[in-house]
């Protein structure tokens, strides 16, 4: 037997309608937010990653998935969809014809992480980009709009952390001087921090390890020294969530894993999966479409994962129950043959619609209807077809009766609404 690819993973026929219920919801929460859908390959050249997410963040550096193709380019399947879709924007002009540009788009990533629960090397992301606008009210209607769809979904126990890390002028002041706390602890660091520290000491706030996470306790927060524009942007943000009442909490140390963040950064956590389960993230970048070779337009997005928010939906809810408006029950070979007709029209006319070829006594079939959960049975034997009648049975009550063929499609359409 071959198996899946180590971190894959297959979304089984039970599972694809969670899939789909959250796929779909998002989709109309994002339009009525004024977003429109842009669909983007899964693979981009890797220099696009490199220079859009920085050559030195550990997704670039350790995760993607790149390879020279046959013809010797290099490209990857994309770790996140930010930079290829400001790849698009820019290719295409898109900024010249409308400002602020509201894209949203969905599909697999691809980041080879060690596999655990809730983290697979291809997962599915809704990501939604705001281009070309920096008011704070931009920032705090996006991120409503990552709420907003986790509570169409019905996520209970949800949490914006939010935090500011500033414009490259804060950054420039407050690295000078983390740079030099964490030369005084350089000894209780790990060997990538102690890299990281040099190129982009934000960061070491992102590590796990015991030791730096007890060196960062201490360390200077970026929230203390943002320059008057980004503190009084990211309180006008904070506003924002308040006034929508989008709950939110500080969390002065989460600065994210990509370096193309500016101000806003935040994470949306959904409680009852844990308090370390973070379900999406997002936050502003507003000199990443002028890194791109676009106009110097800022911006701000989020990624909500799809992998992460099914885990917190059960599939016995019954808003995901399978079910079949009809089944077609057949007694004898001339029966067959119309059954099979009248399956197909049923269909045609907008009914779901199911049959079972090999079962031939009446009981297995009503056993094949329940597990379909049917709402409706029809019931041909060579005696109804001689008469040109089928036999309805509505299966919540029980009830049946005898009516005219050509009428069924008639009877079931004022039965089933
Ligand atoms: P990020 O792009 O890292 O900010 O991730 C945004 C969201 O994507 C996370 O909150 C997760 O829900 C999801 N995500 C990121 N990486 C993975 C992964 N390896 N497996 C499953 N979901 C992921």
């Amino acid at each position: 037997m071959i198996t899946l690819v180590k971190g894959f993973h297959d979304i089984l026929p039970d599972q694809a309608p969670l899939w789909e219920f959250i796929t779909h919801s998002a989709r109309e929460t994002l339009k009525r937010f004024g977003f429109r859908e842009i669909i983007s390959p899964v693979m981009e050249k890797t220099e696009l990653f490199q220079r859009g997410i920085g050559g030195q963040t550990d997704i670039v550096e350790k995760e993607m998935y790149s390879f020279a193709d046959r013809g010797g380019e290099n490209l990857s399947l994309r770790p996140e969809a930010t930079a290829g879709i400001l790849r698009a924007v820019v290719e295409h002009s898109l900024l010249q014809r409308e400002s602020p540009l509201k894209l949203f788009t969905m599909g697999p990533m691809f980041r080879r992480e060690r596999p655990s629960k809730g983290r697979f090397r291809q997962f599915y992301q809704i990501n939604a980009e705001v281009v070309g606008e920096d008011s704070p009210y931009v920032d705090a209607e996006t991120i409503a709009a990552a709420h907003q769809i986790m509570v169409a979904l019905g996520a209970r126990g949800l949490m914006i952390e939010l935090n500011s890390v500033g414009c490259r002028a804060c950054r420039a002041n407050h690295r000078e001087i983390l740079h030099a706390f964490l030369s005084d602890h350089i000894g209780r660091l790990c060997e990538d921090c102690v890299r990281r520290m040099a190129i982009n000491p934000l960061r070491v706030f992102d590590c796990k390890a015991e030791g730096c996470r007890s060196v960062m306790k201490g360390a200077p927060l970026i929230s203390d020294y943002l320059d008057e524009p980004c503190r009084l942007h990211f309180d006008k943000v904070k506003a924002g969530l308040e006034l929508l009442d989008v709950p939110y909490r500080l969390e002065p140390t989460m600065v994210r894993g990509l370096d193309y963040y500016t101000r806003t950064a935040f994470e949306v956590i959904h409680e009852d999966l844990g308090r370390s389960k973070a379900v999406g993230g997002g936050g502003r970048y507003d000199g990443l479409v002028h890194e791109l070779g676009g106009p110097e337009a800022p911006g701000i997005g989020f990624a909500l994962g799809v992998d992460r928010l099914v885990m917190g939906m059960d599939e016995a809810d019954p808003r995901f129950a399978r079910g079949v408006d009809v089944f077609v029950a057949a007694l004898g070979e001339h029966a067959r043959d119309a059954a099979f007709q009248l399956v197909h029209t049923l269909r045609s006319a907008g009914f779901s619609t199911e049959t079972r070829y090999g079962a031939k006594t009446l009981k297995s079939q009503m056993k094949q209807a329940d597990k379909l959960k049917a709402r409706f049975v029809l019931m041909l034997g060579d005696d109804e077809i001689a008469a040109n009648q089928v036999t309805l049975r509505n299966m919540a009550t029980r009830e049946q009766h005898t009516i005219p063929m050509e009428k069924a499609h008639e009877i079931l359409q004022g039965d089933l609404t």
